[in-house]
């Protein structure tokens, strides 16, 4: 007899994983990872797994989100309220919903100026996808078809779909996949730790000389648009210099290329702001949305972008791009209840206040020998491990975050996400300070153990 039972219902933890590595393909899966972590609660910043072990999530569900934190039931009643009133009607053509109207209202309020109306989709990767359409079609309406090359920088983070994919700075993702989107160039990234990669000078006159060359040499006629975080965040928790963005807009607008912030991760208050790029003279055109909209109860996105834009890729024949759950009143009833909660509570600000605990707890981490930098924006920090303080020559063998956030998981109970050489953390905007330094003390402590080999010594 075929049993359509699920034997996860008794499944001990054990069973548990045996069963998802028979059955599950992970995002991102390698298989050379055999452990499985199965989370089945939270609260707050609190995770428990399926052998009952209580974590602090200093990573915000792993993905940096969660803004408002674990358990929340106001979003689990905003969500019950919405599927009995209207689970679901279609976007397309001339339909709406009212929730999806009040969430384009909230976001036209709370965007940075000359920021005036909202895509809405389902996740990160469609939003930057939608993004590189829309500057595509933009110029192509305004008779200028060749313009179809999009500027992006090794190390930003933009998605997993094909285009979003590309425009992604790490070659993994788009090895043995190709041809990929073709006209998308690279450029460095903003690595200011790193400032001697980038010829002894200055960090921000390296980059510009770098993008004015690229389109010099691309022509300006036939590019689009250039991509990037404010902050790059898988990247290595990067601040650019302060001049950097106003000059990239300048020499754009100089050139008639676009600009898109991809603010998937430092919206919503990741960096202590609703949008980081207003913080910082950066001015997009368009800002791709994602993760802390609704603090990853609920899958959505979306691009947000100019008057000017919009009417330009809704005229004519229209705009024949988007996605079945566009606007889903249950996400957009979840996201309203998402930032009414950020308000009412304060997280804006509370983020800084993270950002501060954080500072002051891992002070002592700077002065371990494999430790280069420790990088602290808003509630998001970057621990950069290094084989040798003098060379900054980053440490990737082995992969030793991953080394390093396996060893705070398993013997102190807290989950911090490895990302090459540098250990990230970017927990729920309502941890509390004791969670804070517990994260800090733990990963000090595996940290004070890790040897020039790159390997973490045993207790
Ligand atoms: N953009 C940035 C900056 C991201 O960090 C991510 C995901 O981490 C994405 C886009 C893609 O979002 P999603 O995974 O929801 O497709």
């Amino acid at each position: 007899t075929i049993s359509s039972a699920l034997p996860t219902q008794s499944a001990s933890a054990t069973e548990l994983a045996g069963l998802d590595r028979r059955f599950l393909v992970h995002p991102h899966q390698r298989m050379d990872r055999n452990d499985r972590v199965v989370i089945v609660r939270g609260e707050g910043a609190t995770v428990w797994d399926a052998a009952g072990n209580e974590l602090v999530d200093a990573t915000g569900g792993g993905n940096w989100l969660s803004q408002v934190g674990h358990g929340r039931r106001e979003l689990a009643e905003a969500a019950a309220e919405q599927i009995s009133t209207l689970e679901y009607y279609t976007g397309f053509f001339d339909y709406s919903n009212d929730k999806a109207i009040e969430l384009a209202y909230r976001l036209n309020q709370l965007s940075p100026e000359g920021i005036d109306r909202v895509f809405l989709t389902s996740g990160g990767s469609d939003s930057v996808e939608s993004a590189i359409k829309s500057a595509r079609l933009y110029h192509n309406r305004r008779g200028e078809p060749n313009r179809t090359w999009i500027l992006a920088r090794h190390f930003g983070y933009h998605g997993a779909s094909y285009g979003s994919g590309t425009a992604t700075g790490f070659e993994m993702m788009q090895t043995y996949v190709g041809p990929n989107l073709p006209n998308v160039e690279k450029l460095s990234p903003v690595w200011p730790y790193h400032h001697e990669m980038y010829g002894g000078g200055d960090v921000t006159d390296a980059l510009i000389a770098e993008l004015e060359g690229a389109i010099e040499r691309i022509g300006a006629g036939n590019i689009a648009a250039m991509i990037g975080e404010p902050v790059m965040a898988g990247g290595g928790v990067h601040e650019p210099p302060a001049d950097y963005w106003p000059r990239v807009r300048e020499v754009l607008s100089r050139n008639g290329i676009l600009l898109i912030a991809d603010e998937v991760v430092t919206g919503f208050g990741r960096t202590g702001s609703w949008f980081d790029s207003a913080t910082r003279g950066m001015k997009p055109d368009m800002i791709t949305i994602a993760k802390g909209l609704t603090s990853g109860y609920i899958p959505m996105g979306g691009l947000l972008m100019s008057d000017a834009i919009a009417e330009v890729v809704t005229s004519n024949e229209g705009f024949f791009h988007g996605y079945t759950y566009a606007g889903h009143p249950v996400a957009a009833a979840v996201a309203l209840a998402n930032l009414d909660i950020i308000e009412k509570e304060g997280l804006i600000g509370r983020s800084l206040t993270v950002g501060d605990w954080f500072k002051s707890s891992l002070a002592p981490a700077r002065d371990l020998p494999q430790v280069g930098d420790v990088r602290v924006i808003g509630a998001t920090v970057g621990i950069e491990l290094v084989v040798s303080k003098q060379t900054k020559e980053p440490m990737m063998i082995p992969i030793v975050a991953e080394g390093v956030a396996d060893a705070v998981r398993r013997e102190h109970n807290v989950i911090v996400r490895p990302y090459g050489n540098v250990i990230v953390m970017s927990p729920p905007l309502v941890i509390g300070e004791d969670q804070v330094r517990r994260t800090a003390e733990a990963t000090i402590e595996v940290l004070s153990r890790l040897g020039a080999d790159g390997q973490v010594a045993p207790r």
